[in-house]
């Protein structure tokens, strides 16, 4: 795999680097900066001397592993995928495109408070007997970093597969975290099949146009959909966001008047859609929240084998009740929210 960091100016990037390096059996491969993603030109020449020497401590990269365009180091990864490879050297969204389309590719992003990476900075400074520049002129650099048009690093941290709040002061802290999260984790670069059909259901809940709260629902069998379904006021009816449904618009408290309510739930749309033929043995239910007492009743009726949710509701011990005496079934299994 190849993970690439990115981040602000001193937010714990190549420390990061260099703890993949030292720990988890990654090596360092460089990109020479390129005409184009030469972001900061007039910054002080110390500052830049100190940014590329950060990770070099570790060793000198030897020539084989510094690329002169992303392409060529791309290639290089495409044929040594199954070693650990790192690099800090994505400048600019051009290159990010390129590399995230790559399978075996992780962005990983790492940001830190403003005033810790300035005191890491000044502290840096003293130590190689530098007069540290005060808060001000490092405030101004960062937002350059950060937010110039077109070039600024935040454009490629927004689209980080993985986030790191790196707001610890000492490095043994940080390595100890960093120790717990295992970015190496071949899983984090592909989700698996519970992940992608929640993913799928929480891509439904959007079209969701239920004022009460958007519900998504995906049926699968054998790892295949076989229907997906969100709530909502049903076809040829105005949508309940535009005023369809009287009960869900008047804002009453949750459950209140619930058998005035024209909305269908999630399920219920996934189950009408699939049809009872369709659903048969092995057939597993993903919703985003956990069905309510209705719809248990309807999931226990046509058979469905299992029902994974990600976020709880207010029965769900009674609809777990309900699973359970329908058997056979393999119950509900609660599928943590991902917080990434
Ligand atoms: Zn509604
Ligand atoms: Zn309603
Ligand atoms: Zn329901």
């Amino acid at each position: 795999m190849l993970i690439g960091l990115c981040g602000g100016i001193c937010a714990g990037k190549h420390a990061i680097a260099e703890y993949l390096i030292e720990h988890q059996g990654f090596r360092l491969l460089e990109l020479a900066s390129q005409p184009s993603s030469r972001t900061i030109t007039d910054e002080p020449d110390d500052h830049l001397r100190l940014q590329a020497s950060q990770v070099s401590k570790t060793g000198a990269t030897p020539p084989e592993h510094i690329f002169q365009t992303p392409e060529s180091l791309l290639d290089f990864v495409t044929k040594h995928w199954q070693q650990r490879w790192v690099t800090t050297d994505i400048a600019d969204g051009e290159t990010l495109d390129r590399f995230i389309l790559r399978p075996f590719f992780l962005l990983v992003s790492v940001d830190a408070p403003v005033s810790l990476r300035w005191k890491r900075f000044s502290d840096r400074c003293w130590r190689r007997q530098l007069d540290p520049p005060d808060l001000e002129k490092f405030v101004l650099w960062n937002d350059r970093h950060l937010y110039e048009k077109d070039i600024g690093r935040v454009y490629l941290t927004d689209r980080a597969q993985a986030r790191l709040f790196n707001s610890s002061s000492s490095l043994e802290e940080l390595h100890q975290s960093l120790q717990t999260l295992d970015l190496g984790d071949e899983q984090r670069l592909r989700p698996n099949w519970d992940q992608y059909f929640m993913q799928l259901a929480s891509l439904a809940a959007q079209r969701s146009n239920c004022m009460k709260r958007r519900v998504g629902c995906v049926l699968v069998r054998e790892r295949r959909v076989i229907s997906t379904g969100y709530n909502g006021t049903p076809r040829h009816l105005t949508n309940c966001n535009e005023g369809g449904c009287p009960r869900c618009n008047r804002g009453d408290g949750g459950g209140v008047g619930l058998s005035t309510c024209l909305c269908l739930h999630a399920e219920e749309n996934a189950l009408l859609e699939a049809g009872r033929e369709r659903i048969r043995e092995g057939a597993i239910l993903y919703c985003d929240t956990c069905p309510c007492l209705t719809c248990t009743v309807k999931i226990a009726q046509v058979g469905i084998s299992e029902v994974v949710y990600a976020h709880g509701y207010n029965m769900d011990e009674s609809s777990a009740a309900i699973l359970k005496s329908a058997g056979p079934s393999n119950g509900l299994v609660y599928l943590q929210a991902s917080s990434e």
